[in-house]
């Protein structure tokens, strides 16, 4: 499985290096072999530990130049960062980022190699309307998007479950990753208000190959306590 938690804007470079450390501790004294991402904000960027890949949550689609406020290629090459947070819900819809360019950083970072983490979903009145209109919604979101690429994988954010702590039920997660599965193959994770009081049972479910964590993991036990539940999920502990 893959469990990833995306920081926002929390945590400076200390706290982040102290969750880090902490992970990777845990992540070898329980003998982790899920795939473990963080995303810290820009000014936390830092190498990944051993076991534990570190990502950014964002960046331009450069090498460098004058893009004042972006950090770009150069910035995460410093660090070692090969892996890349893209199509978040508050960049789309907070910050305005369009398909267009969410496509143009895609293609940019997928020629670089770098492993990535493409956000989908849907607001509240799209789901509203129903399924149809919501998996309609989605295909938006697929332009301009290489779901070939091999160093890809999907996570499912309904909008309005991100920091709500409303999630879907899990019949609804369970179709809904059934469906974007039938159209793409890849590592789906599903994010939007994922606790450690009900990590387990989303991980447990058809179609769900791991989580994105946003202030749910931002304790470091709170993770720690996902990752656990993720490995007895592999190990079929109840
Ligand atoms: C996220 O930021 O990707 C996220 C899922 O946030 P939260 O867990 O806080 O809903």
């Amino acid at each position: 499985m893959i469990l990833a938690a995306n920081f926002k804007s929390n945590h400076t470079r200390a706290k982040t290096a102290a969750y880090l450390e902490a992970l990777e501790a845990f992540v070898v004294a329980q003998e982790i072999h899920d795939e473990i991402i963080i995303f810290p904000p820009a000014t936390a960027l830092m190498q990944k530990s051993l076991h534990v890949k570190v990502g950014a949550q964002n960046a331009f689609a450069v090498q460098n130049g004058a893009f004042t406020g972006e950090i770009a290629l150069e910035q995460l090459e410093e660090f070692g960062i090969k892996t890349i947070l893209l199509g978040h819900s508050e960049r789309r819809h907070v910050l305005g980022e369009s398909q267009e360019l969410i496509a143009e950083k895609f293609s940019f970072y997928k020629e670089k190699g770098f492993r990535i983490v493409y956000c989908i979903g849907e607001p509240l009145e799209v789901r509203e309307e129903g399924n149809e209109a919501l998996l309609e919604y989605l295909e938006g979101q697929y332009e301009g998007i290489d779901f070939g690429y091999d160093n890809l994988i999907i996570a499912y954010e309904p909008v309005w479950a991100i920091g709500s702590g409303l999630t879907p039920t899990e019949d609804d997660i369970v179709l809904i990753h059934g469906a974007i599965k039938k159209v793409h193959n890849k590592p789906l994770l599903y994010g939007g208000s994922v606790k450690k009081d009900n990590a387990r049972a989303i991980l447990g479910l058809d179609n769900v190959d791991g989580i994105l964590v946003g202030s749910g993991a931002l304790d470091v036990n709170d993770f720690l306590a996902m990752i656990k539940d993720a490995k007895d999920i592999n190990k079929g502990v109840e």
